[in-house]
């Protein structure tokens, strides 16, 4: 995996790459399962099924970190984030924030860009309940890490989605950047900020999903603040 992964020479060969893996058997499992019974809203579609990639410019100077695909969203449409009501929130967003072309991401071909922004993944296949296992999580890892390493010279910015996400950065630290990560770790919260020498920026944001954003405790303008100040850091206009 850490093979693979580091042989990727630039963000389409990763994207290739990582969409062929199968180095964890539950996941693939659960993958091809949702992919094949299929929710009944969507029965007529033909489901993604495998890992998806992250989206987004090669020269993004924010990086927006989430926890894994949905099972119905980016299992379905093969694009991170896109097909689900986690998606609706944070599209909506990053279209107010001038960092996306259009507030809504229904389908991989719906013309979405992103501006100066990638958006990626801790673990890259859908787990049951939104709950990858601390191996499954090691296991991914290298994906991710690679995917900063080869966006490293422009990211400034990463904004962690909820506190899967904050604690998947710090082992980027070390295996990315050369930087021993802070002990003890920061604590997770929105808009918890962490800022070291040699490395991007952390903010914490919570994550938008529906738990979240249904129930008041994340609001649009709580978002608006999170991506008005990774703009700011990251000297995005
Ligand atoms: S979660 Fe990551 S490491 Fe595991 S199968 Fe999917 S892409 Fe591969």
């Amino acid at each position: 995996m850490v093979a693979r992964a580091a042989r990727a020479t630039d963000l389409a060969d990763l994207d290739g790459a990582v969409s062929n893996c199968f180095a964890c058997p539950r996941l693939v499992s659960w993958r091809e399962e949702v992919a094949r019974t299929k929710r009944a809203a969507f029965r007529e579609q033909h489901y993604w099924g495998r890992p998806v990639p992250g989206f987004g410019p090669s020269d993004a100077r924010i990086g927006i970190l989430g926890l894994a695909p949905a099972a119905h969203g980016g299992n379905r449409t093969g694009r991170i984030f896109t097909g689900d009501r986690s998606g609706d929130v944070l599209f909506a967003a990053l279209h107010r924030a001038g960092l996306a072309n259009q507030p809504t991401s229904v389908a991989a071909d719906d013309g979405l860009t992103l501006r100066d922004t990638r958006i990626f993944a801790a673990v890259r296949c859908a787990p049951p309940d939104n709950k990858p296992t601390p191996v499954e999580r090691d296991t991914c890892a290298p994906w991710l890490h690679r995917e900063v390493g080869l966006i490293r010279p422009t990211l400034r910015v990463v904004v962690a989605l909820g506190a899967f996400a904050w604690a998947a950065w710090w082992p980027v630290l070390r295996d990315v950047y050369g930087v021993r990560p802070p002990s003890p770790r920061p604590v997770f919260g929105h808009g918890a900020h962490w800022s070291g020498t040699a490395a991007p920026e952390l903010l914490g944001c919570y994550h938008v999903s529906q738990q979240n954003t249904f129930t008041g405790r994340l609001t649009p303008l709580m978002l608006d603040d999170v991506f008005a100040r990774a703009k700011q850091l990251a000297g995005v206009d």
